[in-house]
């Protein structure tokens, strides 16, 4: 079944993608989010022309092929229009096969527990504190995670003393059952990362993410032998090169690639699969409420070395206002700190027309 026409729908954060096969069979995925609008023209001029017309069942043959074509371009923006391209195929195999995408490859529909995961640096301890124990309470979360230090932050922390604050009010505002974890989104130096490491094990905090600048494995390698609670990382990395060398030299505790930045579900259980053969647990990353939660959600539950949640933002309109809006049915409802996959073929989720319908359109097909 050939593919005969690749459809955008694109706003600058979020890129959605319609594959349509001969007999009309149709399937929806998504690029990765931000710059969208960018990525979306990417997808148009150097992914599109080297599908059309070709088999859609063959996924991994099909994307070597574009990577091969455009092997001139290895970088983050073609694999985040792969990833469109990646989702669109999963969800249409899920349709013509009758399966939710998460029973193609070896796992079941079903709930999935879930942390919750803020995304903001600029809020006060005690208010980060307030909003966890109200997502406790009222919806069952169990796990959360928060910032430390700034974002790729040279060892400054956001405001002087905010760290050590959030950690202490974090652990003092929970008990023992309620897992902590904190990101510092490649802040520190490898004694400083170690610094604030004991400070993280004195208050219960099991899980360090991204300590060190990401691109300096060696750096964050100093970190992880140093502590003893996990040191996590990887959602940047979108090469199974370095995927290899990183599992290879242990360079983390726990690993955490990103569906979309890896270039679609397809490279993402590559990377899974060289992680288990690491011996080492995969807990992706996944950091808004677009269509990547949803793969993630598949992707996890099917996936034999999965660490025991699912990344969930707790941000809101306040933060994220893009991602408001793009579904029906609400697919992130979430009762008793899980997530439910349902059994619906493809991703089983609808997309919202009228976000389609406000969004600026693009085609390319067979015959152009
Ligand atoms: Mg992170």
């Amino acid at each position: 079944m050939k593919i005969i026409k690749l459809e955008t729908f694109t706003k600058p954060y979020v890129s959605f993608v319609k594959i349509t096969v001969e007999d009309g069979a149709t399937g929806f995925g998504q690029m990765s989010t931000y710059h969208a609008d960018i990525t979306a023209q990417i997808f148009h001029k150097q992914v599109a022309p080297w599908v059309l017309g070709k088999e859609y069942f063959n996924f991994d043959d099909l994307e070597d092929f574009i990577f091969e074509r455009e092997h001139k371009f290895p970088g983050s923006y073609l694999l985040r229009a792969i990833a469109g391209l990646d989702t669109a195929l999963w969800d249409l195999k899920g349709k013509i096969e009758n399966k939710p995408v998460v029973s193609l490859i070896g796992g079941s529909p079903g709930k999935l527990r879930i942390y919750g995961s803020s995304m903001k640096r600029d809020i006060k301890p005690f208010d980060e504190a307030e909003r966890f124990k109200k997502l406790h309470n009222e919806k069952g979360v169990n796990a959360f995670k928060f910032r430390v230090g700034s974002e790729c932050g040279r060892g400054k922390d956001e405001w002087e003393g905010r760290t050590e604050d959030i950690v202490r009010t974090i652990n003092q505002s929970f008990d023992k059952n309620i897992i902590k974890m904190v990101d510092a989104n490649s802040c520190y130096e490898p004694h400083q990362a170690i610094e604030i490491g004991k400070l993280l094990e004195d208050n219960n905090v099991t899980h360090f993410e991204e300590p060190c600048p990401y691109w300096k494995p060696d750096q964050t390698r100093i970190v992880t032998d140093a502590l003893k609670i996990d040191v996590t990382g990887g959602e940047q990395d979108c090469d199974l090169r370095i995927w290899k060398d990183m599992v290879k030299r242990r360079i983390v505790n726990i690993f955490q690639p990103d569906v979309m930045y890896m270039g679609g579900l397809t490279k993402a259980l590559k990377a899974a699969s060289i992680i288990k053969e690491g011996g080492f647990i995969c807990t992706p990353h996944t950091a808004n409420l677009s269509l990547v939660t949803i793969c993630t959600m598949h992707f996890l539950k099917a996936i034999e070395n999965a660490g025991p949640y699912l990344e969930f933002s707790i941000e809101g309109e306040d933060y994220y206002p893009w991602q408001q809006n793009l579904f029906l049915n609400d697919p992130y409802f979430i009762d008793d700190g899980k997530v439910e996959i349902k059994d619906i073929p493809g991703w089983g989720v609808e997309i919202n027309p009228d976000w389609l319908n406000n969004s600026d359109y693009k085609v390319s097909r067979i015959d152009d």
